[in-house]
């Protein structure tokens, strides 16, 4: 659909389709760029610690056994955090720890003045009980968001640590003009990781977009989609939103990320959708690089609650 039918001057969406500024797919949908924000948040904090001195701000992985993907996940979050010109710290556990020695690592790290986040890779191996881990952290050190503290500060419209991938989410809306504000929104995918968080913030005040939770037993989601100014998928379904799911100049963020037969895909259906939509986040190369950038962020500001930077 040429963009010129999506709507007068793109009726949702006037900051994004009016602007040139942004790289735009064949359709004419604005790239929502979490490879470009993540490095431009990953340069900021590095230029703020080098005026305040160089501080050493650490960030601690805890590992348990040995899952491919998630290890590259922690070496992906170790490389950010060394541009970024902090320290990490790593823990890696044999798969067969004990709970008990998994949360005697833990407490150490909660303990220690000099770590100022803790990120525990999830998901952990069988038998072990990661709610009770994620309790264990301060929740200045929770820079992940998970635990029952950050959850309820979050709910409560509180400051504390947000989760990173519903963080990165709206902070892609935010650097590329997505109007929030009175729009409806629906998050397709309702846990404590993503869709949850995501749609408390939606609807946050201040955001102000009237949010939906979609899931599983949602009827006919194409047509709940349908209505919304923004869609942010995150059922970890490959190529679940199609054209038919998306009004015409509604922003389309991709969280979910499948391993399949054709290599790694998102829940949005990229070729199709971008024909349609106002904006649209790539995949690989949106939300996923913005969960790192948003934990870089996360760590900062652990640091600073946590009184261990100067001024
Ligand atoms: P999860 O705990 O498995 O939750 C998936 C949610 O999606 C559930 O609420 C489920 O509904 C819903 N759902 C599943 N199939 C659906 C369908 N056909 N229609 C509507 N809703 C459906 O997963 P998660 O931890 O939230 O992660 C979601 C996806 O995001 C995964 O692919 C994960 O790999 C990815 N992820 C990406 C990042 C990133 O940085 N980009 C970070 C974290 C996670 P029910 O509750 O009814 O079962």
């Amino acid at each position: 659909m040429p963009r010129a039918d999506r709507g007068p001057a793109g009726a949702s969406f006037s900051r994004v389709t009016n602007s040139e500024e942004f790289e735009r797919t064949p359709g004419g949908a604005v790239i929502m760029d979490g490879k470009r924000l993540r490095d431009e948040i990953v340069a900021g904090i590095r230029t703020k610690l080098d005026g305040l001195g160089n501080p050493a701000v650490c960030l601690a992985t805890v590992l348990v056994g040995d899952d491919k993907p998630s290890q590259i996940y922690v070496r992906n979050k170790h490389k950010k955090v060394e541009e970024a010109a902090m320290v990490s710290r790593h823990v890696g556990l044999p798969a067969d720890v004990s709970q008990g020695e998994l949360e005697a690592a833990v407490t150490d790290l909660a303990q220690d003045p000099n770590v100022h986040g803790i990120l525990v890779q999830l998901p952990l191996p069988e038998g072990l009980d990661a709610e009770r881990v994620l309790d264990l952290l301060p929740p200045e050190k929770d820079v992940d968001g998970l635990t029952e503290r950050s959850m309820g500060r979050l709910v409560r419209g509180r400051d504390g640590h947000v989760p990173c991938t519903p963080l990165g989410v709206m902070r892609l809306m935010e650097r590329y003009g997505v109007e929030t504000s009175g729009k409806s929104a629906v998050v397709i995918g309702r846990s404590t990781l993503v869709g949850l968080p995501q749609v408390l913030l939606l609807g946050r005040k201040g955001v102000d977009a009237t949010a939906t939770l979609a899931h599983s037993r949602t009827t006919d989601l194409a047509a709940v989609c349908r209505e919304a100014d923004i869609i942010v998928a995150a059922a970890g379904m490959a190529g679940l939103v199609t054209a038919e799911f998306v009004k015409p100049g509604a922003a389309v963020l991709d969280v979910g990320i499948s391993r399949t037969a054709d290599g790694i895909q998102g829940d949005v259906h990229f070729e199709s959708v971008q024909a349609v939509a106002g904006a649209i986040t790539p995949m690989p190369g949106g939300t996923g690089p913005m969960t790192i950038g948003c934990l870089m962020e996360n760590t900062l500001s652990a640091a600073r609650m946590l009184g261990a930077l100067p001024g």
